[in-house]
């Protein structure tokens, strides 16, 4: 997975992997020092969206 940035202030995002499998991180999180918040990642796919915009 390549690194992706912050969707709000672009900063770079910190990957702390909870279960991988040999090709892909299947769940984890991205951490954004910058903003202090924490972007889920299920089922492989990193959700980026604003922390205010999620349901
Ligand atoms: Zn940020």
């Amino acid at each position: 997975m390549e690194i992706l940035a912050c969707p709000v202030c672009k900063g770079d995002l910190v990957l702390n992997v909870v279960e991988e499998n040999e090709e892909e991180i299947i769940s984890g999180t991205l951490y954004c020092p910058a903003c202090g918040e924490h972007y889920p990642i299920d089922e492989g796919i990193p959700n980026l969206l604003p922390p205010d915009l999620r349901n």
